[in-house]
């Protein structure tokens, strides 16, 4: 038999094993009343279990190995930590166990209680042949709840590591939440190619600055654009070259070092998607709305959140360029209906998650997940193949947490600690 530890933790765990007069391998009467705690840190397997044996009912610690040497080459006898295990549970017992004290550590052996029906299961979803996924045979048959519970579960997840990042860059930020969406804002504003750049510019140029100007976006958009490293050329248009005259007014009197200019990219673009239209629709939004993440929490009708970011009035010149001194055909240069999706998922959302969880005000957290549920799902290549087994992705909520689900469990073959797995494996 072909199996791993994670198995035989998951047949205690589900207690899928023939419980029929249960005896530790000394003869011992066994019965289990809770198989205690999974541990998925240091320390024993499972924790605060409840077992009798014989006339005694004991509370403490189980340990488990697919061989009862195991424990030994494992170096529990030297460590503490396992003195309270109260039943070693292994697959096969291949030498017997003793305490520092001489005694046995009663052991159950699970060799003959698997069933073959449970193990073949097993087997096949975990060692057979996948072009995808190892449960594509089956995960269109998982039942609508366990699915939903489980997506929920994983979104989560996902948005906890997501927050980890949001609240280290609060704290250098002092506990500025303005500070720290803006940051972040800018950032996705940049998109995949020009986070960067984009997310350096904000960092250098706080919103303390942007404040004293908010009203004009001439001087905005001199700050911003001159702080990305765009006005230290010499131009033809007078709309630069006014820009370039109050920015390095501005950056004297604030004592500003710009970005440098080549970590912006333009190749392979589309010229909608330019740093430069970008760096306007950002100035403009930083123009339209004071305290935007204040607004953010304020707002609770997801269409007011999207209108937050819909019709942002960029400066004229914009309409017949792309980049400075280069004339083009009119064109508008708002923010498309995608960009707006992109901003509330990777923006708006995560905030709206990561303040409820570090406030512990579940109110905001319930609001990032009906959030992701009226967005629209991601088309990538993952949810191309999901869908192509069976499953109907139309959320951002369903998306996000399928991308974790590949991400961080089917790639792995987690498939036992996944819902989706223990559900395809328990026995009808
Ligand atoms: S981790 Fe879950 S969803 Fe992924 S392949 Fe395994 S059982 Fe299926």
């Amino acid at each position: 038999m072909l199996f791993t530890e994670d198995f035989l933790h998951y047949v205690w765990k589900f207690r899928l094993f023939d419980r029929i007069n249960l005896q530790t391998t000394q003869g011992e009467e066994l019965e289990i009343y809770s198989t205690g705690l999974h541990n998925t840190h240091a320390g024993p397997d499972f924790q605060n279990a409840r077992i009798r044996i014989g006339e005694t009912t004991w509370a403490g610690n189980a340990e488990l190995h697919l061989s009862s040497s195991d424990w030994q080459r494992h170096g529990h006898t030297a460590d503490n930590a396992y003195d309270n295990v109260i039943l070693h549970v292994v697959y096969r017992d291949d030498e017997p166990l003793f305490r520092t004290d001489g005694r046995r550590v009663p052991t159950l052996e699970l060799k003959d209680r698997i069933s073959p029906d449970l193990y073949n299961r097993y087997h096949n979803l975990i060692f057979g042949a996948k072009t995808i996924i190892p449960c594509e045979a089956s995960i269109a048959t998982v039942d609508g709840l366990t699915m939903q519970n489980w997506l929920t579960r994983i979104l989560v997840e996902r948005l906890e590591k997501k927050s980890e990042t949001v609240i280290a860059t609060l704290n250098l930020n002092r506990g500025d939440w303005e500070e720290t969406f803006y940051q972040f804002l800018a950032a996705n504003f940049g998109f995949k190619t020009n986070a960067l750049p984009f997310e350096l510019m904000a960092k250098s140029l706080p919103q303390n600055i942007l404040a004293k100007h908010k009203n004009n976006l001439m001087q905005i958009e001199a700050l911003i654009f001159g702080q990305a490293g765009f006005l230290d050329e010499d131009f033809t248009d007078e709309y630069p070259r006014s820009l370039k005259k109050e920015y390095e007014f501005l950056k004297k009197k604030f004592n500003l070092t710009p970005i440098e200019s080549h970590l912006w990219k333009f190749l392979r673009m589309r010229p909608q998607n330019f740093p430069t239209i970008r760096l306007a629709q950002f100035a403009a939004l930083v123009v339209q709305s004071n305290h935007l993440f204040s607004k953010v929490l304020e707002t609770k009708e997801v269409k007011a959140l999207r209108d937050l970011f819909n019709n942002i009035q960029i400066n004229n010149y914009w309409e017949t360029h792309y980049r400075f001194d280069k004339e083009s055909k009119p064109v508008g240069k708002h923010l498309g209906v995608a960009s707006v999706d992109t901003i509330l998922l990777n923006t708006v959302a995560l905030f709206l998650f990561s303040y409820g969880k570090h406030l512990q005000q579940q109110y905001f957290i319930s609001r990032s997940l009906k959030l992701l549920e009226n967005i629209p799902g991601e088309q990538n290549s993952i949810m191309t193949d999901f869908a192509n087994l069976g499953l109907e992705i139309n959320t951002a909520f369903e998306s996000q947490a399928l991308l974790e689900l590949k991400n961080n469990y089917c790639d792995y073959k987690k498939c036992l600690q996944c819902g989706v797995g223990i559900k395809i494996l328990k026995p009808a």
